[in-house]
């Protein structure tokens, strides 16, 4: 049996290029005592994977040259020598760009009874948790509130809106595009979206975003950093709290200007990174709460999905350009 894997064999400068990846074949060994042999079905692509491929200071390591690709996955054990897992279980792991892997643990089990497969990789997971983490611990959001989220329409910000949403709040997204836009208000409920590609003049962003938020901003979960940021930030309320998630607007190494960082005095706003992988003993919590609104459709999510491993490098580049529609997975 073999199996079919993605490396990463250089390091972008600026926007990664299929150049950087590399397709192999590789046999699969016969798994030893404690091992199991998952077959992934799903693979998911996120914005920090591109943090990964630089060699740089960071919170994590850099991805070795001429390894599998770090990801997250999900997929079916086929295998097993290990005595908690037996074959037929469906599993999310970090199994990486690949359509196989052989763990002796680091998995989780997940019921698919109620909840799509898929959905462990995006609303009932990392991405799920990182926004149920920044808005209830961080933006510590509350009833009457207004909560602002950039890159609304994605794996992150979808959710921030809704559990925003759900708890009585007024939920303001950016994304790119009337399409994207209309979604947010339309499908995810959110009070208003702004379309920020249509409001290219810091001035004409900073008075739609003004319309949107009568009452000012005191919630802002940032995904992406730049003119959307600035415009919020302007808006914030006194004491207003920052979730600082993302800053992907900057991620193939465009610089991010921040115009007025006085205002984080002046307004006296709190401003907290965070890095979800930091923080698991919230995740159980999250992500009761996240797979109960999944499970009851009170939690919508939307995916963009390349087909076949050898898709994925275009589907990496694409994400980082805002071509998916929400979570972007690739189908193995
Ligand atoms: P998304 O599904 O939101 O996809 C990325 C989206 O970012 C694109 O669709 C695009 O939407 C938007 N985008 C890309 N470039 C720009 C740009 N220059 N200006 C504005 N928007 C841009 O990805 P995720 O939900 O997975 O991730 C969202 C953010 O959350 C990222 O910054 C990511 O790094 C961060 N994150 C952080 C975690 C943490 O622990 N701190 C964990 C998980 C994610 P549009 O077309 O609307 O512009």
């Amino acid at each position: 049996m073999t199996n079919r894997q993605l490396l990463l064999v250089s390091r972008p400068s600026g926007e990664p290029t299929r150049d950087n990846f590399k397709l192999v074949d590789t046999p699969i060994a016969p798994i030893g005592d404690g091992q199991l042999l998952v077959r992934h079905a799903w693979l998911s692509l996120d914005p920090y994977m591109r943090g990964r491929m630089n060699d740089k200071k960071s919170y994590a390591p850099p991805q070795p040259l001429n390894e599998v690709m770090i990801g997250g996955t999900v997929g079916e054990v086929i295998e097993s020598r290990h005595p908690s897992f037996a074959p037929g279980d469906q599993v999310v792991g970090m199994g990486g760009w690949q359509e196989y892997s052989v763990v002796s643990g680091g998995i989780r089990k997940v019921d698919t009874s109620r909840i799509p497969l898929s959905a462990y990789l995006g609303p009932v997971g990392m991405p799920g948790v990182t926004a149920w983490y920044g808005l209830n611990r961080i933006c510590e959001a509350k009833p009457g509130q207004t909560i602002a989220v950039t890159a609304a329409s994605g794996a992150v910000g979808s959710v921030v809106g809704q559990l925003a949403k759900a708890k009585g709040c007024r939920a303001v997204g950016f994304a790119g595009g009337p399409d994207k836009c209309r979604y947010v208000t339309d499908e995810l409920g959110f009070d208003a979206c702004i379309d920020y590609k249509a409001h290219g003049d810091p001035k004409e962003l900073y008075g739609a975003l003004k319309a949107a938020t009568p009452d000012g901003i005191d919630g802002c979960f940032e995904n992406v950093g730049g003119a959307a940021f600035d415009a919020v930030l302007r808006r914030m309320n006194e004491h207003g709290r920052i979730a600082l998630c993302g800053m992907i607007s900057g991620y193939n190494g465009e610089p991010i200007p921040l115009r007025d960082p006085s205002i984080l005095l002046t307004s006296r706003l709190m401003l907290q990174a965070f890095i979800v992988s930091e923080h698991m003993d919230h995740w159980p919590a999250a992500l009761t709460e996240l797979g109960t609104m999944v499970a009851t459709g009170k939690l919508k999510y939307r995916e963009t999905i390349a087909e076949g491993l050898a898709a994925a490098p275009e589907a990496f580049i694409g994400m980082l350009r805002g071509k998916n529609f929400g979570k972007q997975l690739v189908k193995l």
